[in-house]
């Protein structure tokens, strides 16, 4: 990733710091190549490289500039708190990590890509709601959900403030859900003969953990929800596949790769190549009065992979390490060509 066409790299997984935020004298590179570390770190590759609490800070208040290639680990293990120390039966009674969170990496983030003319693509991933579901672990999944929650938030604010819904594509989903997750008592088991076998809600008191069961300790073909708001909303109205009786409306989940493929994203260098792609297709309504509008795509939000994890499958463990991850699309695009996949 160091010699990429990325931008923008935020993370934990920082070689140096353990899972409680405490500096280690042996280094762990789990999540980075030692090599790629002592480079970052040292300023030897033209990433500007942070990791303090304050730097994520100021980025967040826009002190960024524009051109420039920014990498961040925050001073953390594995996740910013999901695999901190503690057994706490309800939320944040584990004493938190103090690093930085996923709504602070997200505005940071923003600030930074939001200052190309042409736009950006970024995925930013609630990465550890999928390893809180993996050990069952509603605690931890209801902080990392709520953090997420928090995440989605930064990004509205963003938009409003420093974009708009004409030329900003926001979309929430999942690539999947973890643990199977839904009301206790549902299935029988030999543990659990006299279970009900059917489904019951998850109740509960607020700020307590609600009644409920995990049925899983893997990824699961539960459907996922996909909330969108921005410029091509028009176009994925356009292309529901179907309506289930109970989840309603429904869309394939390549739609949104062959969209961003086919009609959003303007690669100026590849005319030739997709000579087809409509000048304004992000924008049905708009009437082509603003120029570039064509040009400002997406910011993308998931809780799983995401979006772009599901369409190039090779980034996908990448991001599942990561808080926060911007891809440009237009070299991977290149890339699925020369492979033969588009
Ligand atoms: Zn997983």
């Amino acid at each position: 990733m160091l010699g990429s066409a990325l931008d923008l790299v935020m993370a934990a997984g920082h070689p140096f710091y353990d899972n409680d935020h405490q500096k280690v004298d042996t280094p762990d590179y789990s999540f980075m190549y030692e090599e790629d570390y002592a480079k970052l770190s040292a300023g030897e590759t033209d990433w500007n490289y942070f990791e303090s609490n304050d730097d994520f800070k100021k980025m967040a208040e826009g002190d960024v500039k524009p051109d420039q290639k920014y990498w961040g680990i925050a001073q953390v293990g594995s996740t910013l708190q999901n695999s901190r120390s503690g057994e706490a039966k309800e939320p944040y009674s584990d004493p938190l990590n103090d690093v930085v969170d996923l709504p602070t990496m997200t505005t940071g983030a923003l600030n930074a890509l939001g200052q190309d003319e042409d736009g950006f693509s970024v995925m930013i991933e609630g990465g550890a709601i999928d390893w809180a579901g993996h050990g069952n672990n509603p605690v931890r999944d209801i902080e990392e959900t709520q953090d997420f929650n928090k995440s989605v938030d930064a990004a509205i604010k963003w938009v409003e403030e420093n974009s708009s819904w004409e030329e900003t594509l926001l979309v929430v989903t999942a690539d999947h859900e973890t643990g199977y997750l839904s009301g206790a008592n549902e299935a029988r088991t030999e543990d659990n003969p006299e279970a009900d076998n059917r489904f019951n809600a998850m109740e509960g008191e607020k700020g307590k953990v609600a009644r409920h069961g995990w049925y899983s300790g893997q990824h699961t073909n539960q459907l996922v929800p996909f909330f969108f708001k921005g410029a091509g909303s028009e176009d994925i109205m356009a292309r529901i596949s179907g309506t289930d009786s109970v989840r309603g409306d429904y869309i394939d989940n390549t739609l949104l790769a062959n969209l961003t493929f086919d009609e959003w994203w303007n690669d100026d260098t590849g005319q030739a190549d997709d000579p087809e792609q409509p000048e304004d297709a992000a924008n049905p309504s708009d009437d082509g009065g603003k120029e570039g509008s064509s040009k400002g795509f997406a910011a993308g939000l998931a809780t799983g992979l995401g979006i772009l994890g599901a369409v190039v499958g090779g980034l996908g463990f990448l991001a599942t390490q990561m808080g926060a991850l911007s891809i440009d699309l237009k070299p991977i695009y290149e890339q699925l060509k020369r492979v033969g996949l588009r």
